[in-house]
């Protein structure tokens, strides 16, 4: 099975996402790496290689996630799966304050915590966008 991406599908992705990873909100612009795209069900998973399965991802989000499809809730210790972007909506799952994003639910959870979301290096980096009016 072949694992690349088509230009045109890349594209699509980045354009769908606004040009912003659709975990953490990092614009490309504003990305050291280049943004790229996630398998959300990762291809070892079985995810496959098409629009309702790929995410427009930064590096960071996308290596910290790796071949992982979910993890412990912190709070409750049950196995929940990632925030998915294809099937729930950003701002229903997290909210960003003082630069920090805040988990409002248990699929938020495990992503803010496995992805590294406030990691000292990104907040500080959110804080930068903030004050440049890009947050
Ligand atoms: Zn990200």
């Amino acid at each position: 099975m072949s694992n690349s991406i088509s230009l045109h599908l890349r594209k699509f992705i980045a354009e769908r996402s606004l040009n912003r990873c659709e975990y953490c909100l990092l614009p490309q612009a504003l990305a050291l790496h280049k943004h790229e795209p996630d398998h959300i069900i990762p291809v070892q998973h079985g995810g496959e290689t098409n629009k309702e399965n790929l995410a427009f991802s930064c590096m960071r989000c996308n290596r910290n996630k790796g071949p992982n499809v979910g993890s412990f809730d912190p709070e409750t210790g049950k196995l929940v799966p990632f925030y998915n972007p294809r099937k729930q909506n950003w701002d229903e799952h997290f909210k960003i304050k003082d630069a920090i994003i805040i988990p409002l639910t248990p699929e938020a959870r495990v992503t803010v915590m496995i992805f590294r979301l406030n990691n000292e290096d990104r907040i500080t980096e959110r804080k930068c966008m903030k004050e440049a009016g890009l947050l």
